[in-house]
């Protein structure tokens, strides 16, 4: 697993230096504790960038279904 140690900065080497680890048991080889899952920032920003397109979107097809309601009502 990759990840950031999760001790104090004080304990652990690690922790001051924000290494990312890639440890297969997650365990932080110099103090043996639980690593923080590092995620993949790209994969993150994707994530993000598809959620906003889908929002506009939505807010868009909202905006002209309540249009197009609008007409058929009161024109
Ligand atoms: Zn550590």
């Amino acid at each position: 697993m990759l990840g950031y140690c999760s001790n104090s900065p004080l304990r652990c080497t690690n922790a001051r230096t924000m290494k990312i680890l890639s440890q297969v048991d997650s365990c932080c080889p110099e103090c043996h504790l639980f690593l923080i899952p590092a995620q993949d920032i790209s994969q993150q920003l994707r994530a993000d960038e598809q959620f906003l397109r889908f929002s506009i979107l939505l807010i868009v097809f909202i905006l002209l279904v309540s249009v197009y309601i609008y007409y058929l009502h009161f024109v």
